[in-house]
């Protein structure tokens, strides 16, 4: 069984000491890509070098709502001209946290999403107690390829992004909040969904409490396949074609 994890930080200092054992270990247990999310400047930047040193690592750029404040243009369209930058995220709005204002997290989002459209990428967003206004800001640019990162919102929610066409990308909370996501997960389109691990955070059942791991997608996978009534391979091979595509990993590798 292959499969991607569409969403870790690894380049994160949680993996300062062994991030070349967390890195092999994947690969040899199974996962078959790996999309390092950038942050910030400083994320975005090591997600990079990350991705050149290794075939099957990839990277995206861009500022997550709790460091807008940081926003800096020339860097992010310098990052997108890399080769194996796949999309630019993770962007969005955080009103949990609110670590930045709502005005500045709202604008600065606005403008990434323009630079998205331009460069013609895969817009990776983060939405935190926040999923009107991401809404309402996506639909009025309407970008075409869109991923709602660790999908949070309810069933009706779900509904209204998949109508956009947008896709929706589930975690490890899958695995130990089951309610929420049963009916989600039931209905999600074969084609509009795939699975990330947003390691080292959201580690999925049995691992809860721990650091997270790319490969352990594999029990989102299972929880997945419990609830949608196929076999995991299945479910492995559609979420790993349906990033591939998302994110045209193929031509990047070419
Ligand atoms: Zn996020
Ligand atoms: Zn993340």
């Amino acid at each position: 069984m292959k499969f991607i994890d569409t969403h870790a930080h690894l380049q994160f200092d949680f993996y300062d000491k062994d991030r070349d054992e967390v890195i092999r270990t994947a690969f040899e247990k199974g996962i078959k890509s790996i999309i390092n999310i950038g942050t910030d400047g400083p994320t975005s930047k090591m997600a990079i070098e990350l991705a050149r040193d290794h075939k099957n690592l990839f990277a995206t750029a861009g500022w997550h709502p709790h460091d807008v404040t940081k926003y800096d243009e020339k860097k992010l369209l310098d990052f997108l001209e890399e080769d194996k930058v796949v999309a630019l995220g993770e962007i969005g709005l955080d009103y949990y946290r609110n670590l930045s204002s709502k005005k500045l997290q709202k604008e600065v989002f606005e403008t990434q999403i323009k630079i998205g459209i331009e460069k013609n990428l895969p817009l990776v967003i983060h939405d935190r107690n926040a999923h009107q206004d991401t809404f309402d800001i996506l639909k009025k640019y309407h970008p075409e390829k869109v991923v709602f990162h660790c999908f949070s919102g309810d069933y009706t929610f779900a509904q209204d992004v998949l109508e956009q066409g947008w896709f929706i990308s589930f975690t490890g909370v899958v695995t130990f909040d089951k309610g929420s996501y049963y009916g989600i997960i039931r209905d999600v389109p074969d084609d509009k969904y795939f699975v990330e691990t947003d390691a080292p955070f959201l580690t999925p059942y049995p691992y809860r409490g721990k650091r997270n791991r790319p490969e352990y997608v594999e029990y989102i996978i299972q929880q997945i396949a419990e609830i949608k009534q196929k076999t995991p391979i299945e479910i492995a091979r559609q979420t790993t074609e349906n990033a591939e595509n998302f994110f045209c990993l193929n031509k990047k590798l070419d």
